[in-house]
């Protein structure tokens, strides 16, 4: 667990390198880490090493930070005109100050009423909702099919993994999912509910898994090289 973090900027041979400087209680030395998933390069500081011993360290490595940042795909905001891919198709966001219907996908653009200081958590919370309503039936009509019940549906801005399963029956899911092609949404949920059986990656659990979806194999691929491309999403506003 990171206690703290701040974002700082260090000029080197006038460049400006940004990077999240993250004490960590448990961390033995200054580590310098690019994270995909968040966007940045991190750099770790156990607790007893001060910031400016961190920083030190951090520009003796400042060929490394700036090669890193290139490879960091720039993000993109929730704003008028971005482009978000819904399941299958792309569609454009396009701000509707004057209608009064909430948020509404039509022809390939997803509108969002109301005030534009609202649009990135609305357009938020709405690919949330997609995500839950695209998920829920499929969840509860699978889990049908291996003979158990889903007891909760939670969809959340999770991290570190797609999606989860307790040993009581509660799915847990990534609403970023509902930016990914059906077939891999449809595997992510297959994964979930196998767990339902086997909460464990064994043999029989992966067996489980092929009777309920077809493209795993495509599906575990495309969340390796794509899966990261979907954390760009919605940040940097
Ligand atoms: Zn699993």
């Amino acid at each position: 667990m990171a206690d703290s973090s701040e974002d700082i900027v260090l000029h080197v041979d006038e460049q400006d390198l940004p990077v999240r400087l993250t004490t960590h209680a448990r961390a033995r030395r200054i580590s310098l880490r690019l994270d995909p998933v968040k966007g940045c390069v991190l750099l770790v500081r156990p607790r007893r090493v001060s910031k400016a011993a961190a920083v030190a360290f951090a520009i003796e490595k400042a060929d490394w930070i700036a090669k890193s940042l290139e490879e960091l795909l720039p993000p993109i905001p929730f704003v008028d005109g971005a482009v978000v891919p819904i399941l299958n198709e792309l569609h454009t966001i396009r701000h509707a100050p004057e209608a009064r219907r909430g948020v509404w996908k039509e022809d390939g653009s997803l509108f969002i009423s109301g005030d534009v200081a609202h649009l990135p958590r609305r357009v938020r919370d709405w690919l949330r909702e997609e995500a839950r309503r695209k998920i829920s039936p499929v969840a509860h009509t699978l889990a049908e099919r291996i003979g158990k019940a889903v007891t909760n549906i939670a969809v959340r801005d999770t991290r570190s993994r797609w999606g989860s399963c307790s040993a009581d029956g509660r799915l847990s899911f990534s609403w970023r999912l509902v930016m990914t092609p059906t077939f891999v949404l449809h595997y992510v949920i297959a994964h979930e509910v196998a767990h339902l059986n086997e909460l464990n990656h064994s043999k029989r659990f992966w067996q489980a898994v092929d009777s309920l979806t077809y493209e795993r194999h495509a599906a575990t691929q495309w969340l390796k090289h794509e899966g990261a491309e979907l954390y760009r999403y919605g940040l940097g506003v």
